[in-house]
Formats: structure tokens, C-alpha cells, sequence
């Protein structure tokens, strides 16, 4: 007879052995898929128990143990006081929140795509990670995501949210709240799964003509593909009210191709900060306790990039042109020794957000009034950035500018001043 063994001893922390829930009857008489979707269910659950188990013992490590009760949450709408609420009644990844999460629920179809979270620890790490953020730190969690970059529309104006799969997300230009949130959630999906350890740098193509925001050079998939930029172009013209074809359109596009055009000229390779998979390393190589850089020898030093491309971009796109200025990296990253515990990087997260938060696009967006958005929004110059949080942990002693900009590097973003 086939059996299961669960080699706790491998685990960092050790999770619970036993979890008494009685005598149940589930799903008695229902149909089979139902019984499919218990397997998951009851795995998903393990999963929950043990990444609570291991958010707990994380945040012990250096007496930040008060945080963990942040994620419960009192919830008259389930009578329930203090509570972290799971939930089986979504499909895909599910959703993390403050408080609760949602996770893949029964399925008619008994697609395997919707069984996703249930059969795996990074995805719902991913979700936890949110829960964690709304949480513990709220400050920057309330800075929200602003999906317009990432919305695509076909020529018939049906619109889709395509996230995360084009060029594996590496080349996306998102709005930085995006980046930040969903950063931190696949970062801790990678911490949960194998305490942050990168095994490569997110770099992507270097080439400045395949960018996001270059659509002209992605004319070919936009009849084909959701996640095609020509899409994601299309849409933040139309919600501008400019008609496709017409004059201001294709001086839009002209622009967004001349930008290209110059970062290529001046032999850029692409440096953005405006992507979840970067945010996200930034975030592991914080936790990580990995020094190894030897990847980067000799890939760094002496590249030259256009510093805040996604801004200059969004700029282009809602009418106007700076100027631009270029940058070299003076050299490969230094051995990377910055290892921040989760509690010390959740203090930060609470602390580096102040202020006002800047709200998302309207809809419609009024074209040309955008300015304060980009520079809030799209540049690495504003308060949501990895940039930022650098610029915090560093003013408060929590690494040195040296190692924070060796980071930075390490995974092709802008150093900070
Ligand atoms: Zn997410």
C-alpha cells in the first residue's frame, strides 16, 4: 500500500504534527470532482498552517514576535474575532488580504489550473505575502496597485488584465505600487519556499527596442496575443480618448520608438525598476543570505542604461518629451552581505511610505495631465520605489548606500544618490 512520509526534519521550522478537526463528514453523496478538490483542500490547509508556523518562528528571530498578531483581524461579517479566515471558493492563485485569504475552491471543470494554490507553497506564500503586507505594514500596502499598465485591449476594445506573462514578466513595465505589492508577495513566495535563494538575475533583454513600451516593435502579436504591448499601448490611448490612426496616435507611437530608438543609439541596456520579478529580488537579495554575485562578474561594470525608462515612457505616452540623460555603471556589484531579518524588512516597509498616497489613473485619463502620476507613480524618484525603501534603510542604519546600490545593480535597477 502506498504511503506518505513528511520529512519534518528537513523543515526550518516544524510543523505542527497534528491537526485534530474530529470526526467529518464531507461532501457525502456530492459529485466526484468535489472529492478531487478535498485532496487539495486538505493539503492547502497543511500549507496554511505551516507558513503561519513559519511567519511566527521568522519573527521571534529578533523579538518581533508582537507582529505576527497583525494579520489576524476581527470580522463581524464572520463573527469572528481575531482571526486569519481561509477561504476555498476561488480558482488560479487565489487572493491574499488583510486578514483571510481565498483559495481555489471546488471546480466543475477539474481544471488543473484551478487547483494551482492547493498544490503548492509558492503560490499561496505569494498570497500570505500579501496578507502579511496589509498586515503588518500597512503604510506601504495602502499605497495600492494601479493596474492601467497592464491592461491590454484588442482592436474589437475588449479588455484583459495581463499581469506577469510576457518574456515570463521580465520586460513588463508596471506602475510601481504594482511592483511593490505584488514584489513583495513573490518574494515571499520565494522566501517560503526556499528562504529567497535567486539563482539568476531577472535582467531580461538588454535590447532598449524590446521594451513593454516600445509597441511599434510589437505590432506582429497584437492579433493574437493578450499580453501583446501593442495592446497595453492601445489601451492607455484609448482611455485617453485618442482614435487609433489618427495623427495623434502615431506621433505617440513615433515618440515611444524615437525613445527606443536613442537608448539603443547610445548603447543602453535596459535598467527599469518598474517590474514585480525586480522588486522582488531586491527584495530576496534583502533577506537572502546568499553573497555569491559571481553571475554578475563582468556584466555591470561599464554598462550604460537610461536611467527611469518606464517614466520617460509614460511621459511620452501622455504627450510630453523629456530630455534624456544617461548613466554607466562604475562597477560589478560587491559581494552581497545585507541580510535583513522579515522583521527588520516589515519594519521598514512600514516606515519608508509617508504621506499622502497618490491615487491611480482616472478613467477615462485626462491626456496630458498625467505628470504628477509619472513622477510618482512611474519613477523610480518616487515614493513607492525599491529606490525608496533603499533610501530608508540606509538613512536608518539598516545597510550601508554602498551594499543597497550593489543590489540595485546586481539586478539592473537605478542606484540611489
Ligand atoms: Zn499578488
Amino acid at each position: 500500500m502506498p504511503h506518505f512520509i513528511l520529512l519534518q526534519s528537513i523543515y526550518p521550522v516544524r510543523p505542527p504534527t497534528t491537526v485534530d478537526i474530529g470526526n467529518q463528514i464531507f461532501f457525502d453523496g456530492a459529485a466526484s470532482y468535489y472529492y478531487g478538490s478535498l485532496r487539495g483542500i486538505m493539503g492547502a490547509w497543511q500549507t496554511m498552517v505551516n507558513l503561519h508556523a513559519r511567519l511566527q518562528a521568522a519573527l521571534a528571530v529578533d523579538g518581533h514576535d508582537a507582529l505576527y498578531r497583525h494579520i489576524f483581524v476581527t470580522n463581524p461579517a464572520t463573527a469572528c474575532t481575531a482571526c486569519y479566515s481561509v477561504y476555498f471558493d476561488t480558482g488560479g492563485a487565489g487572493f491574499g488580504w488583510y486578514g483571510g485569504i481565498d483559495m481555489p475552491g471546488p471546480d466543475p471543470t477539474d481544471s488543473m489550473w484551478n487547483y494551482l494554490s492547493n498544490v503548492s507553497i509558492g503560490l499561496p506564500g505569494h498570497e500570505f505575502g500579501h496578507s502579511m503586507h496589509a498586515g503588518i505594514a500597512p503604510a506601504s500596502w495602502a499605497v495600492g496597485e494601479d493596474p492601467t499598465w497592464v491592461i491590454t485591449e484588442d482592436s474589437s476594445g475588449a479588455t484583459t488584465y495581463a499581469r506577469l506573462p510576457f518574456n515570463n514578466g521580465l520586460v513588463q513595465m508596471q506602475e510601481m505600487g504594482v511592483a511593490l505589492l505584488e514584489g513583495f508577495g513573490d518574494a515571499m513566495g520565494n522566501y517560503f519556499l526556499n528562504g529567497c535563494h535567486v539563482a539568476d538575475r531577472a535582467w531580461g533583454d538588454p535590447d532598449p527596442h524590446h521594451v513593454w513600451m516600445n509597441p511599434a516593435n510589437y505590432a506582429s502579436c497584437d492579433s493574437s496575443d493578450f499580453f501583446c504591448p501593442y495592446r497595453a499601448f492601445r489601451f492607455q490611448m484609448t482611455q485617453r480618448g485618442i482614435a487609433e490612426g489618427s495623427p495623434t496616435w502615431n506621433a505617440r507611437l513615433a515618440s515611444l520608438s524615437d525613445l527606443a530608438d536613442q537608448a539603443a543609439a547610445a548603447g543602453a541596456v535596459v535598467v527599469t525598476s518598474d517590474n514585480e520579478v525586480k522588486v522582488s529580488n531586491f527584495f530576496c537579495d534583502l533577506l537572502d543570505a546568499d553573497s555569491d554575485v559571481s553571475y554578475a562578474a563582468g556584466q555591470v561594470a561599464g554598462k550604460t542604461y537610461l536611467p527611469d525608462y518606464a517614466w520617460h515612457a509614460a511621459e511620452r505616452i501622455d504627450g510630453r518629451a523629456p530630455p534624456l540623460l544617461f548613466a554607466t555603471y562604475t562597477m560589478d556589484p560587491p559581494p552581497e552581505t545585507v541580510t535583513l531579518t522579515l522583521g527588520q524588512l516589515l519594519d521598514a516597509m512600514q516606515g519608508f511610505v509617508t504621506g499622502p498616497i497618490h491615487p491611480g489613473l482616472p478613467n477615462p485619463i485626462v491626456d496630458g495631465a498625467n505628470s504628477g502620476y509619472d513622477e510618482t507613480r512611474m519613477s523610480y524618484w518616487g515614493g513607492y520605489s525599491a529606490q525608496a525603501l533603499a533610501h530608508y534603510l540606509a538613512g536608518a542604519g539598516y545597510a550601508t548606500r554602498t551594499d543597497l546600490n550593489g543590489i540595485l545593480r546586481a539586478n539592473y535597477m537605478e542606484e540611489i544618490p
